[in-house]
């Protein structure tokens, strides 16, 4: 399975590729999460990425590009992954197409997370995430037993820095210039299917699974 996930802030993609990646044993590779381990650990990546995540604003693709460069190479890409949060703009699309040949890779599918703004605004303000563990939760729809701990490793749960409502807007509107020209671009190359990111996180996998599936047979009828 090899997958690149499109679709705004809070729709959900982070959550499913972790189903995902359980149910077909593939990687989950995050940009978001790379960046923000090296925010955590003062990289100097994370030095640069940092003033750019907290203001919503996308960081340069030069860095992401190389940054990606070297994460598709590690061992754990070869039985599969799923993108999320990469490619972001057409350049970064670009080079992705140029690696993937390099590396001789097909991917099987572009899945395109439909869901409505306001969905995502209520989604991501309410999100509160475990600093240790990562488990995700929500202020109002998967509250935590405990006031502000998480369920499962009994540390403490936080709002990301950029999950404020301030912040969430921009990160809808960088969405939209820089982001959604990708629609086009793998609708061009007929790789992109669409789901409906709104329904329950079961539903959303599920269909998944069947659009992968039905683009594999197409390929193979070919
Ligand atoms: P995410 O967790 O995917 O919402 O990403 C959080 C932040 O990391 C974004 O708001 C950007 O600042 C940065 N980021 C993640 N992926 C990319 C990317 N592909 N290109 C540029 N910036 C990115």
């Amino acid at each position: 399975m090899r997958l690149i996930f499109l679709g705004s802030p809070g729709a959900g993609k982070g959550t499913q590729a972790a189903v995902l990646r359980e149910r077909h044993s593939v990687a989950h590779v995050s940009t978001g999460d790379i960046l923000r381990d090296n925010v955590r650990g003062g990289t100097p990546l994370g030095k640069t990425a940092r003033e750019y995540m907290d203001s919503g604003r996308l960081v340069p693709d030069d860095v992401i590009i190389a940054m990606m460069e070297e994460r598709l190479a590690q061992a754990d890409c070869k039985k599969g992954f799923i993108l999320d949060g990469f490619p972001r703009t057409v350049p970064q699309a670009e080079a992705l197409d140029v690696l993937l040949e390099r590396l001789g890779i097909v991917v099987d599918a572009v899945v395109l997370f439909d869901v409505p703004d306001e969905l995502v605004v209520e989604r991501l303000t309410g999100r509160r995430v475990c600093g240790n563990c990562g488990a995700i939760f929500h202020a109002v729809f998967k509250k935590t037993s405990v006031p502000g701990i998480c369920d499962l490793c009994g540390e403490e749960v936080v709002q990301r820095d950029d999950d404020s409502e301030e912040v969430v807007l921009k990160r809808l509107e960088v969405y939209k210039k820089q982001t959604t020209p990708l629609t086009g671009y793998y609708e061009r190359k007929k790789t992109l299917v669409r789901v409906d990111a709104g329904q329950c996180g079961a539903k959303v996998v599920a269909d998944i699974e069947k659009a992968v599936g039905r683009r594999n047979d197409i390929d193979q009828e070919r």
